[in-house]
């Protein structure tokens, strides 16, 4: 089927920021945020993207009219949420953007294997997030089953080849620094090149507890000299706070 004859990608479409340097590394973009995540972390600042909706006709027609406007002037677009690989129609849309002549990245928690698989070959970079050590993981993201998804999306991305960065939010209620430490060198081991620690926003959280103050945290004095030991493990580590 052409381009032209294959049915609009129906996807509902929670915002669109115009122009960022921030989401896709060294490129111009803009960002798609799709509605809908299952998972539940508690530090998360986007729980008004967490209920899945059923997209309106029309809604990836609009981007499609924006991404037209800025062919030329846009290098990318990343498909972020939410979580994108929630949805059926990511990989035509991915390929649609791509047909325009975009870079197209995707922001993923990684849970839904199946579909990642299916839109890898539609992307150029993917920021996988990593929300904490197999043990944890699905505590921390409040469903079980997703931590062995997580892994197997993983194995993916280090076979397929593609430009790709693993980044863990921190917050102090699901990890110390002993067992970041083992998290990232465990990563390293793996053969992940490049990994961002972001140090987690709590001005808005899913879970109230988020936004109080940890009792236990590290010092960040000792969050960046652990950084500094773990930098040779990667081709490219870097603390974002
Ligand atoms: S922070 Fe967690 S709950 Fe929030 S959108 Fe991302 S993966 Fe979903």
């Amino acid at each position: 089927m052409s381009h032209d004859e294959s049915p609009w990608p129906r996807l509902p479409v929670a915002g669109l920021t115009p122009m960022t340097t921030l989401d896709y590394p060294d490129h111009l973009a803009c960002v798609v945020f799709l509605q809908g995540c299952p998972l539940r972390c508690g530090y998360c600042h986007n729980p008004q993207m967490l209920e899945p909706r059923r997209a309106a006709p029309g809604e990836w027609a609009e981007v499609e009219a924006f991404l037209e406007r800025r062919q030329g002037l846009l290098e990318g677009v990343v498909f972020s949420g939410g979580e994108p690989t929630l949805h059926a129609d990511l990989p035509s849309a991915a390929a649609r953007a791509r047909a325009l002549g975009f870079k197209v990245g995707l922001h993923t928690a990684g849970v839904y294997p199946r579909r990642l698989a299916e839109t890898l070959p539609h992307l150029d970079w993917v920021g996988l997030d990593v929300k904490g050590p197999a043990a944890r993981f699905d505590t921390i993201v409040g469903r079980p089953g997703m931590g062995a998804a997580h892994a197997r999306s993983l194995e993916l991305l280090l076979a397929s080849g593609i430009d790709f960065e693993c980044r863990t939010t921190l917050h102090w209620r699901d990890l110390d620094l002993a067992s970041l430490r083992r998290l990232a060198l465990d990563l390293a081991e793996q053969g992940v090149k490049r990994y961002a620690l972001q140090v987690a926003r709590t001005g808005q959280c899913l879970d109230p507890a988020y936004a109080q103050p940890v009792a236990d945290a590290p010092p960040s004095s000792e969050l960046r000299d652990l950084v500094e030991t773990l930098m040779p493990a990667f081709e490219h580590l870097e603390l974002r706070v």
